[in-house]
């Protein structure tokens, strides 16, 4: 018996195994291996004395009365060998899976007080397993998630794998593709050969490779779309058995990149069509790019425009234009413009609004810069101008003007003592010529008479059409008595010119009544001008085609 405790001791000492005798009611290790004492880092003798569950789980109460299965205590209550799974805690403390089995002891009355346990750690078994779950659940989600088609086949053409990503580009679901249709089907005529020859062939990733290859399938519908594929031969051993391929839809990179080219395209044209100067200016104030109408305008052909100065072209004095417009648009205050005048390469001024947007572009600042010439708009305001203080029939200052052009001469003659007179010209009989010729030869009368006006006008005299056929005219630095001269000279010019009438331009002769007064000290316009009228009713008065000075008037008893 001696001989045989201590030979069985040594077998157990050399079983890989984790062995333990464990007393049935008390659970008090009687007996335990090396392997066992190493496992949990007891010292041989100390391990006799205590109890299973506070070696192997470092716990104060049997396994099953802390709610776990005991294979101690199931072997002794049903006499049969138990087995489980159990985690128990090392020597270091951390968790350890074993596999192990109780088997009930029976004594030669058929009671059970010992049993032995045979445990052996599987953790790293448990845990390789565990890695193999985790990496297949990760290659599932890839498969799963994957916005790119998935699709493996065998050699035969076969589909095996389908992934949502093929589901969604070719319209099949997986169910209908896997085992149903073949690889090639999948290609439009010919494309599943090309592809295969290019998967053989060298350049396109490796022999037995493919990558990034641009062709196009077609899906269930028949429909071809753009795609981007990567294949890669699948082996078992030596034995090819397979195809994989990824298949990136590319149709929304295509339709962007068109898109692109075409709205790229677009501006372009815009670009190269405008009528406003449009510059491409660096942060310097220096010119990248400038389209056609830059060119035309600022005299600059070809490239030569390129790389000037944009302050250059703003012309001398007008050069701080640029700080205020790159301040505009830093502030991005779009819209908004500065009207200055540039200078083209010949020295021509032109007058321009000038706007400015700020664009950074590989971070450096770039400016926008749109000039528009307004010189026609320029024009056209002093047209419209013009129009509103002009009578159109005959282009001479309307009666509108006559009050403000009058002030001038009021303020100077009122405070510098400098003298004005006013002419008021009224064409005699002017009824009959209209009765005779019809309102449209009365009014080119009109407008003949306003020439021979112009013609005997100094330039500082302006002349008004003060009423049908009544004109003002104002001669400044003229005191009354010295406006008789080119009064009773126009009256004389008027007297001696031929009107050809309409409709055969037969000439008529006309004379006119005219009434001069002068600026006197207290007088408003009104006041002279209600005088001229007198002076000149008097001219009608006295026979017409005639001259008659207030002045002269105002001291009729003077002979
Ligand atoms: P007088 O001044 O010598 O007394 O005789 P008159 O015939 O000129 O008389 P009045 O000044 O009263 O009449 C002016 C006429 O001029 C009346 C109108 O028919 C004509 N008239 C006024 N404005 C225009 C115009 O714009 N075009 C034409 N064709 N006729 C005008
Ligand atoms: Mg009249
Ligand atoms: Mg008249």
């Amino acid at each position: 018996m001696e001989n045989d405790s201590g030979f069985l001791s040594v077998m157990f000492d050399n079983i890989r195994e984790n062995i333990v005798v464990v007393d049935a009611e008390s659970y008090e290790i009687l007996h335990a291996n090396r392997s066992f004492v190493e496992s949990f880092g007891l010292p041989l003798e100390g391990s006799r004395k205590k109890r299973c569950y506070e070696v192997t789980h470092r716990n104060d109460r049997p396994c099953h009365e802390s709610g776990e299965e005991c294979p101690v205590r199931q072997a002794a209550d049903t006499g049969r060998a138990c087995k489980c799974k159990h985690v128990h805690k090392d020597a270091a403390g951390g968790s350890r899976t074993y596999r192990l089995a109780a088997y009930p002891i029976r004594e030669s009355d058929g009671r059970i007080l010992r049993v032995v346990e045979i445990s052996e750690d599987i953790s790293e078994e448990v845990m390789l397993q565990d890695e193999i779950r985790k990496k297949s659940v990760f290659l599932a989600d890839i498969l799963k998630n994957s916005p790119d088609g998935i699709i493996g086949n065998d050699t035969k053409g076969n589909i095996f794998l389908f992934n949502e990503g093929a589901e969604r580009i070719f319209g099949y679901k997986a169910a209908e593709a896997i085992g149903k249709i073949r690889a090639y089907s999948l290609y439009p005529p010919g494309g599943a050969r090309e592809v295969k020859e290019f998967i053989y062939a060298e350049g396109f990733g490796g022999r037995g490779r493919l990558e990034d290859f641009e062709t196009k399938i077609v899906t269930n519908t028949g429909m071809p779309v753009p795609i981007r594929l990567s294949c890669a031969l699948l082996h078992e051993g030596d034995r090819e058995i397979g195809t994989i391929g990824f298949f990136h839809d590319i149709s929304g990179r295509l339709a962007l990149q068109n898109h692109l080219a075409e709205s790229e395209k677009k501006y372009r044209t815009l670009f190269e069509t405008a009528s406003d100067a449009i510059f491409s200016i660096d942060g310097n104030g220096l010119i990248l790019m400038a389209n056609r109408a830059a060119k035309e305008i600022f005299e600059y052909p070809g490239h030569e425009i390129v790389g000037l100065d944009i302050r250059r072209l703003l012309g001398s004095g007008q050069e701080g234009t640029w700080e205020v417009l790159a301040r505009y648009a830093s502030r991005s205050e779009a819209g908004k413009y500065v009207e200055s005048t540039a200078v083209s390469r010949s020295g021509k001024k032109i007058p321009f609004h000038i706007s400015v947007s700020e664009s950074a572009g590989g971070g450096k600042s770039l400016y926008t810069v749109i000039m528009r010439d307004v010189s026609q708009i320029k024009a056209y305001e002093e047209d419209l101008q013009v129009l509103a203080n002009t009578d159109s029939l005959t282009r001479l200052f309307n009666r509108r003007q006559l009050y403000p052009i009058m002030e001038r001469e009021f303020d100077r003659a009122a405070r510098k003592k400098i003298p004005f007179s006013v002419l008021l010209i009224d064409i005699d009989h002017f009824k009959k010529l209209n009765d005779a010729h019809g309102h449209a030869g009365g009014d080119l009368l009109l407008a003949g008479f306003a020439d021979k006006m112009r013609l005997a006008l100094r330039r500082m005299d302006s002349a008004f059409r003060f009423g049908g056929e009544e004109f003002v005219i104002l001669l400044p630095e003229t005191a009354s008595r010295e406006a008789m001269i080119p009064a009773e000279r126009f009256r004389q010019l008027i007297a001696d010119s031929r009107f050809p009438m309409p409709p055969d331009g037969a000439p008529v002769s006309i004379t006119v009544s005219v009434g001069i007064a002068g600026y006197r000290d207290g007088d408003t316009i009104d006041d002279v001008i209600r005088h001229a009228d007198l002076a000149m009713y008097a001219a009608k008065n006295g026979g017409r085609n005639q001259v008659v000075d207030y002045d002269h008037l105002a001291e009729p008893e003077t002979p």
